[in-house]
């Protein structure tokens, strides 16, 4: 019995998204989210499919690579590329230097491989000589690493990681969640074999689904295993038979459909902007934040030449409370900012410059926000030289 039970319409406050996903989604999108379902069998929307393969293709520079939309959050991706490549008993080489990379560790054990972890602390870039070291160690099938480590905003250099795993042998994963669309992401000149991304990060779409691109070789490792992909949904093979096009479709699931229409949208208007155009939007935000939060008295988790535009982790300094000035964000200011994970929790606050998030409203309404509950705690800083140190950035 329920008594009483009456249902409303679910009215979501207004919020300012500047943690770590999701981010603001732009109205656009969101007026493309409601407009009428089609089957996903009709013509139309099998067009629509086309498309949106052919622009993800564009979007991780992956001509040669073959791209759908898993329908799941990026976790998905990470899921589809971890159990679609490793079988039982295949060595798999993971770097973690945050969360994620722990996940996809987690992950390859399921799938029955034999797990070599790479471990960095937390807010250091994946180390090259260390990764090579153990590959070198005995051929690995895989290498996978996380290019922008969202839990502390440390920037991996995957171009040189990608080669160390084709002079290796391996099988290069790579976690594009963060870093698609707000910094370079380059699958053609990484030769990356599995790329994975969200649509909620720097995309700017709501979350759900999980862009990926599979090489040639990683297709053809796919199709020569020995036993079948323990994951039904995200089985590559059974996938291509709904997503693949050539010589007509078959049902394998149904395809989030509306949530396809808000991908297109936003990739309509990321192509608008330009992709290096956003990149170069990603980076002149990050450095006006930082100028500020400096200017704060703050400093970065991240060595400068390591940090994620698109992710910013700041070191809460003593004697503030972490929680309290994220909770007089979000009640005065409406605005979300991320908590530390793991070993960093309570002493981050990770900021979110990502897709439409990455303006310099949210700049400047970001460092307002944190002076004032900062101020509320006895922390004294100067808002007016702050947002100038900003704006001094944003003007440059
Ligand atoms: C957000 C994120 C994920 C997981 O994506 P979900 O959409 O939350 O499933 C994986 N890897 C990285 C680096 C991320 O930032």
């Amino acid at each position: 019995m329920f008594h009483g039970v009456m249902m409303q319409s679910f009215q979501p406050p207004r919020r300012i998204l500047m943690g770590p996903g999701p981010s603001d989604v732009p109205p656009r999108v969101l007026q493309a989210l409601a407009r009428p379902t089609i089957g996903h069998l009709d013509p139309e929307f099998q067009a629509l499919m086309e498309e949106i393969k052919a622009a993800l293709q564009r979007l991780f520079n992956a001509p040669e690579h073959a791209c759908v939309p898993l329908p799941a959050p990026g976790t998905a991706g990470m899921e589809a590329a971890i159990m679609n490549l490793l079988e039982p008993g295949d060595r798999a080489v993971i770097a973690i230097n945050g969360a994620f990379g722990g996940r996809m560790a987690d992950m390859a054990g399921r799938a029955g491989a034999e797990v070599v972890t790479v471990d960095h602390a937390w807010g250091e870039p994946v180390d090259p000589a260390r990764v090579e070291a153990a590959l070198a160690e005995a051929p690995a099938k895989v290498l996978a690493f996380v290019h922008a480590e969202t839990s502390t905003g440390a920037r991996s250099d995957a171009a040189t990681l990608c080669g160390i795993a084709r002079r290796h042998g391996a099988l290069s994963i790579v976690d594009c969640v963060t870093s698609l669309g707000g910094i370079t992401v380059d699958a053609a000149a990484w030769d990356a074999d599995v790329i994975y991304s969200g649509t909620q990060k720097c995309l700017s779409a709501p979350p759900g689904l999980s862009p990926i691109a599979l090489s040639k070789r990683a297709q053809a490792a796919i199709s020569g295993r020995k036993e079948k992909v323990r994951n039904w949904l995200c089985d590559f093979n059974l996938l291509m038979s709904y997503w693949g096009g050539e010589g007509g479709r078959t049902y394998h699931h149904t395809a989030p459909i509306n949530a396809l229409y808000g991908l297109h949208e936003s990739l309509v208007m990321l192509f608008e902007e330009g992709q290096q155009a956003a990149v170069v939007r990603h980076a002149r935000m990050h450095e006006a934040l930082v100028a500020g939060l400096e200017a704060a008295g703050l400093e970065l988790l991240v060595a400068e030449p390591h940090r994620l535009p698109q992710l910013n982790a700041v070191r809460v300094p003593d004697g503030i409370d972490e929680a309290a000035v994220r909770a007089h964000a979000l009640a005065k200011w409406d605005l979300e900012l991320g908590a530390g994970l793991g070993p960093l929790k309570g002493q981050i606050w990770r900021i979110g410059l990502m897709g439409a998030s990455a303006t310099p409203w949210h700049v400047r309404l970001c460092l307002t926000a944190l002076c004032e509950a900062l101020a509320a705690q006895g922390h004294k800083v100067d808002t007016a030289a702050v947002l100038a140190a900003a704006d001094a950035r944003l003007a440059a």
